[in-house]
């Protein structure tokens, strides 16, 4: 039995026999260590953790930062001093940093949010019904599907009258615990509908957008009752310990489960599911994408964290026809994103900043549906929080992301070649 399961087998027996209900996870002392692994054989010294209860975080191809049970973080450090690889302690009190996390506890009245805190599902889903119910001429909700435990993928259409537009999509929070991308995308839409700024006005006169701020409800429901750092769906997933969900990053059709790119182990957070599109939610963002491909231009999802503007591919060093442009598109608009506050983006693609990862939702839109620009965000920070971005850093992320948006805009407005010039 792994560690993991033992953990969850634990949890359960608390949760049902003494609450009745499952309890909120502490993650009282948790710690969040940085490991530098230099070759592949440390790679996979430090993969194998994931196998005894330690959840790979993040990072890229220079570390991989993993949130360890205080149980497990002797036997993790000696282990990395056997192995010979370097480490840094990267949070030192996770549960310390989830307390400073602020979730709203009032009514939403109106449509108004306020960017200093989160918001659950059920408040996010209320701001899009009461902005759409405000601007009624040019915004309306709807359904993209729905998810495993049959709750509605509630996006919003912000579309002026008279003909159709080229469409922009964009979406957020596919990965559940990845709480500011969500909020960023309320924002975001927050602007399109009240904004004076006649530069963001003006995108309405010439796009139709489509916007989805929480991809992955039953996850994010999750992280608000549950366990914080979920991150994938919440399926049933055919694993015979009871491991749960499916990495919908990794469930669209594009090199799915090639080249290490995702894991077919259902207990891991890169679990690609049992197909491609296995799982409700990536099979509902495909057939709406689908649906407005002849008209999609630009794709956007957003996660976090790390500062990167990723586009194609994940599945290896192989330049896309238009790798130069939008490597320049990537910089302009990386300049931006720093002019505030000077929050340092990096342009490039998936595979080159981070790692090999296939069947991504972006992957699959650039190939099978050929928008002319795809990008994903890794929003803030670099990992002193990772994903637990304090409050008061929500408006600055949702402002200097605007900046970048404009720069994007405008070059999608002058046009972008299907292949480099
Ligand atoms: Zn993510």
């Amino acid at each position: 039995m792994t560690m993991k399961l033992l953990t969850v087998l634990v949890f359960l027996v608390v949760c049902f026999a003494y609450y009745g209900f499952c309890e909120k996870l502490s993650y009282s002392g948790y710690k969040i260590i940085r490991t530098y692994p230099e070759n592949e054989e440390q790679w996979e010294a430090v993969r194998s953790w994931e196998e005894r209860g330690v959840d790979l975080f993040s990072g890229n191809r220079e570390y991989a930062n993993l949130l360890v049970p205080p149980q497990l973080l002797g036997k993790l450090n000696e282990s990395m001093i056997e192995n010979g690889i370097r480490t840094s302690v990267e949070v030192e009190d996770v549960k310390r940093i989830i307390d400073m996390e602020k979730v709203n506890e009032d009514k939403i009245v109106e449509g108004r949010l306020e960017w200093d805190r989160y918001y659950t599902l059920a408040d996010v889903h209320q701001f899009l019904e009461d902005q759409a119910a405000i601007h009624n001429t040019i915004a309306s909700t709807f359904v993209v599907g729905m998810t495993y435990e049959g709750r509605n993928m509630t996006a919003i259409r912000i579309s002026k009258s008279g003909e159709t537009r080229p469409a922009i999509w964009i979406d957020a929070n596919i990965h559940a615990r990845e709480w500011i991308t969500g909020a960023v995308c309320t924002y975001i839409i927050d602007q399109l509908l009240n904004s004076n700024e006649t530069e963001i006005q003006s995108w309405l006169d010439d796009y139709d957008f489509y916007i989805l701020p929480i991809t992955n409800p039953d996850g994010y429901e999750f992280t608000h009752t549950t366990d914080r750092f979920w991150r994938k769906s919440r399926s049933h997933n055919g694993s015979p310990v009871n491991c749960m969900g499916t990495d919908l990053n990794r469930n669209f059709d594009f090199h799915w489960m090639e080249n290490g790119g995702a894991s077919s182990n259902p207990c891991s957070n890169t679990f690609a599911g049992t197909a491609p599109f296995s799982d409700s939610e990536a099979a509902s963002v495909r057939d709406f994408l689908t649906s407005i491909s002849s008209r999609l231009v630009f794709y956007l999802s957003l996660h976090s964290a790390g500062q990167y503007i990723l586009f194609p591919t994940g599945f290896d060093a192989t330049p896309i026809p238009q790798y130069n442009t939008y490597m320049s598109i990537g910089n302009l608009a990386a300049e931006a994103h720093g002019v505030r506050h000077g929050t340092n983006f990096t342009a490039g693609s998936v595979y080159n900043l981070m790692y090999t990862a296939t069947g991504s939702s972006m992957d699959w839109t650039w190939s099978a549906l050929g928008a002319n620009l795809t990008l994903t965000y890794e929003l803030r920070d670099k990992g002193e929080f990772g994903h637990l971005l304090p409050p008061d850093q929500i408006y600055p992320s949702a402002t200097e992301f605007m900046d970048g948006l404009k720069v994007i805009i405008a070059e999608l407005s002058n046009g972008i070649p299907d292949v480099d010039p």
